[in-house]
């Protein structure tokens, strides 16, 4: 059967088109190879649709295979939370899980290889001396004095290096390829380095390392992936890539291709600095809904198919760009806005008592789930003589353009009744502390027979039925669109406001049981979900986002 045709275009898809077509390839064999030394983030999620998505759309396969070659900063907390989060945006690896380690010795006899073939050498420069050999841009380098060693030497001490006889950073193992190339990663890049740590997989088998090069084309070979894609930064390492395959005898022959990286407006996307924000405490962990960690974007409520259609909508180039984030918070509010059912709940409650309403009355109003979607059906809200209002949803003196309620205007509660401002009452200090009201029985529902049409129309909830909870109000992690750029310091730029949390907000009682993560619109305020944090009678609720979309109106003007 012929391969579906992709959706999309881009580079890369025409790349694997052309060779399919050409049967230089049967099909699409891809990988997504993080390192675990981190949480994934927004910008891994970009490679993983890229990867998972090329592979789908071609019935080849994407293998998940983490590149765990620097024992040194990787860990099992960082293996487990990125196979959760690759799942979690919802791709599926199938049996195709691989670790670089796995390949080890498989690597080992090929770096011996090399050396008996006269293509690599150990070198007893230390790592600052070999640094100093190396040139520049401008210079080339200079050869170390053990780059001719014979080649009986180089294979001795390459097995001592392994036994573990050697310090780290005694020797190392160097392809012996050219001093002078102009591409300084072939300036007789290290293959092997010699690192007495534990590693999370095999443990203490290993005293010696293989390097990113060393290892990831090679188990790019053995998996058979046809097309490894990665990161412009890796341009300049394709030349070694390619040199490395050519010399060793490996089973298969990937090619390399790079693409630009994601960057977002106020945020930083690189492992290193969110690690620092995680451990200077500066989040409340990886997965904070502040960060721009899958995991975090998961917890602020998210969903994976809106990062998934955003993927799909950055689309897939070579040109270095910085991307609005406002552009990610559109695609996720569109798939929110479809899916979100809407709930009442008060941020910063007001009472409000309707004077003419029955004690005791409670009446069941029937109010609309989704808008968007009659399938969603409706639910019953409780109603009674006292509710609590959006304190900003009155003013005593009201300004022109003012709407809401205000002393002696009429307002729709929705979905319930009318209702006018009949008296304001104070507490010492002069602030509102409840509103006195009336009510009229002939607009149960929202609509008056007479065609009476109040400018507004107000969320509420039955304080007797109310529930309490927190709710964490986010906003972006830094303030400026590029945090720390100019030698800013990056401290320096994060946002102080990017969490408020709220304490005594009311949310209508069906919420008490909201699954965490789960998106819930609160009307006219926003989205929100239960945070991990929420416990029965501790309700914690985080906002995903409110309802305004700044960058679909940027879009409509341009
Ligand atoms: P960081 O720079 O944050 O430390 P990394 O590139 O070192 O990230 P890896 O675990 O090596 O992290 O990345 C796994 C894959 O994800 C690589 O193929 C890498 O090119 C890709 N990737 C990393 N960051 C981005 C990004 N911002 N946009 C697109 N792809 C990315
Ligand atoms: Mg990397």
């Amino acid at each position: 059967m012929p391969p579906a045709a992709p959706e999309r275009s881009d580079f890369i898809r025409d790349i694997v088109a052309a060779d399919v077509a050409a049967r230089r390839v049967e099909t699409a064999i891809t990988r997504f190879p993080p390192e675990p030394n981190g949480y994934l983030h927004i910008g891994h999620a970009k490679s993983i649709c890229l990867n998972f998505g090329i592979a789908g759309e071609f019935g080849g396969r994407c293998h998940l295979r983490f590149d765990d070659t620097n024992p040194v900063k990787e860990e099992q907390e960082y293996i487990d939370a990125i196979e959760r989060d690759v799942r979690w945006l919802g791709f599926d690896w199938g049996a195709h899980l691989y670790h670089a380690s796995d390949y080890f010795e498989q690597l080992y006899d090929w770096a011996v290889h090399l050396v008996r073939n006269g293509d690599a050498y150990v070198d007893d420069l230390s790592a600052d001396e070999i640094r100093e050999h190396r040139g520049t841009l401008t210079e080339p380098g200079r050869d170390s004095p053990w780059r001719d060693r014979p080649i009986v030497e180089s294979l001795d001490l390459f097995a001592r290096m392994r036994a573990g006889e050697f310090p780290n950073g005694a020797r190392v193992l160097r392809a012996k390829i050219d001093m002078a190339s102009p591409n300084i990663n072939l300036r007789d890049p290290v293959l092997y380095r010699i690192l007495h740590a534990t590693h999370p997989r095999t443990g203490d088998a290993w005293r010696i390392y293989p390097t990113y090069d060393m290892a990831h084309g090679q188990s790019d070979a053995i998996e058979g992936v046809t097309h490894s894609i990665c990161t412009l930064e890796f341009e300049a390492h394709r030349p070694l890539y390619d040199w490395l395959v050519e010399h060793l005898p490996v089973p298969s022959r990937p090619r390399q291709y790079e693409f630009a990286r994601l960057n977002l407006t106020h945020t930083v996307l690189s492992k290193r600095l969110l690690l620092r924000l995680v451990t200077e405490g500066h989040v409340r962990g990886w997965d904070d809904p502040r960060m721009p960690t899958i995991s975090g974007l998961r917890r602020r409520g998210f969903p994976a198919e809106g990062i998934r259609d955003f993927a799909t909508e950055i689309g897939v180039t070579k040109a270095d760009t910085v991307v609005e984030i406002g552009q990610l918070e559109h695609a996720v509010r569109d798939v929110l806005n479809r899916v979100a059912p809407r709930r009442f709940g008060v941020l910063d409650p007001l009472k409000l008592v309707i004077e003419n309403y029955p004690a005791g009355q409670v009446e069941e109003m029937d109010v609309v789930n989704n808008p968007e979607d009659p399938s969603a059906g409706s639910r019953t809200v409780a109603f009674g003589r006292e509710l609590w209002i959006e304190r900003d949803d009155f003013l005593e003196e009201p300004p022109p353009k003012f709407f809401r309620l205000a002393p002696g205007r009429e307002v729709r509660l929705r979905a319930a009744y009318f209702i006018t401002c009949r008296e304001v009452i104070k507490d010492a200090a002069g602030r509102v502390i409840e509103l006195r009201c009336t009510y009229d029985p002939a607009t149960r529902g929202g609509d008056s027979p007479d065609g009476r049409r109040p400018k507004a129309t107000l969320h509420w909830v039955s304080a007797a039925h109310a529930v309490p909870a927190e709710v964490r109000l986010y906003e972006h992690l830094f303030t400026p669109p590029d945090p720390g750029a100019d030698g800013r310091d990056l401290l320096a730029d994060l946002n102080p406001d990017s969490e408020t949390v709220v304490t005594g907000a009311r949310l209508e009682p069906s919420l008490a049981s909201a699954p965490v993560g789960e998106p819930v619109q609160f009307e006219r305020l926003g989205y929100f979900c239960a945070d991990p944090d929420s416990r029965p009678g501790a309700l914690v609720f985080n906002r995903t986002l409110t309802l305004k979309d700044t960058w679909a109106k940027l879009q409509a003007k341009a």
